[in-house]
């Protein structure tokens, strides 16, 4: 099933190039008093969400906003330098590295690190570029949403706790500070078109992504080139954090990043899961 949140918040079950609106499938959800749980609402309950039938007509995808799948998530985890020819590329560029050691080291030393939830949103809505005067980079990745609690769930389990998959564009304004905080600017964090449930992609090791600013290519690569797979990834983050439904691990980026300005268009995609237009501009 492909999920997708759109327009004010409606929900809608994506079918080729429309969708239909299960919107009504929202009172199944339990209602809550606080303190509310930690996770997503919705992604905790998608089996509930999965067993309600459509009836309203198709609506064309192309005339509504997409809203990122996953509303709350308690946390968004990223893996940095995860692709060995990005690692490359970040070393022989001193724009990308700004002579900061912890860019050139691989993901076994690195680990992970935290966006801001703040920093998420959808395709339609757009990236606002803050900062204009340093550089403002794109990152296509593939983005994994959790779904049930893992605390220190082993790599040879970990596909069991995913709700879906879907686009992540990790945004970043280059420069010395920590990734978190060039990382986490409103906007930073484009999670989309809609979740594509883990049942429609059983091995997330072998997809291609590429990414396209304003028609030109800029990264193509494929999730095989990836030094920790999506199991050893949930493996290392459980280790850390205990991770809630709907928490989002985006698992790092492939070589090709470049500079974004206002008024480019960017298209990701990734196999198996769709394509999403994003639009720049400045904040
Ligand atoms: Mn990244």
């Amino acid at each position: 099933m492909k999920l997708c949140r759109f327009d004010d918040n409606r929900l809608g079950v994506v079918e080729g190039e429309s969708l239909r609106d299960i919107t009504a499938a929202l009172d199944l959800l339990p209602s809550y008093r606080y303190p509310f749980p930690r996770c997503d609402l919705l992604i905790s309950n998608l089996d509930l969400i999965r067993s309600f039938t459509p009836e309203s007509p198709a609506i064309p995808l192309s005339s509504v906003k997409l809203l990122s799948p996953v509303a709350n998530p308690t946390k968004i985890i990223a893996a940095p330098v995860n692709y060995q020819k990005h690692i490359e590329e970040v070393k022989d560029d001193v724009q990308l590295h700004q002579n900061n050691p912890a860019h050139t080291i691989t993901i076994h030393r690195a680990g992970l690190f935290l966006k801001a939830s703040s920093s998420l949103v959808g395709p339609g809505e757009g990236i606002a570029l803050r900062h204009l005067d340093r550089r403002n980079d794109h990152e296509v990745e593939l983005a994994l949403v959790i779904g049930k609690t893992a605390n220190n769930v082993k790599a040879s389990e970990a596909l069991q706790y995913v709700a879906g998959y879907a686009i992540g564009l990790d945004i970043t304004i280059r420069g010395s500070e920590d990734r978190s905080f060039r990382k986490s600017p409103d906007s930073y964090t484009v999670l989309g078109p809609w979740l594509v449930t883990a049942d429609e992609i059983p091995d997330p090791g072998h997809l291609d992504l590429r990414i396209l600013v304003n028609g030109e290519e800029r990264q193509n690569s494929n999730t095989k080139y990836m030094i920790l797979d999506v199991p050893k990834l949930i493996e290392l983050a459980s280790s850390f954090y205990t991770l809630y439904p709907g928490d989002i691990i985006s698992t790092g980026t492939p070589e090709g990043v470049s500079p974004i300005v206002p008024g480019d268009t960017i298209v990701a995609t990734i196999e198996k899961i769709g394509s999403m237009e994003v639009k720049v501009r400045a904040a």
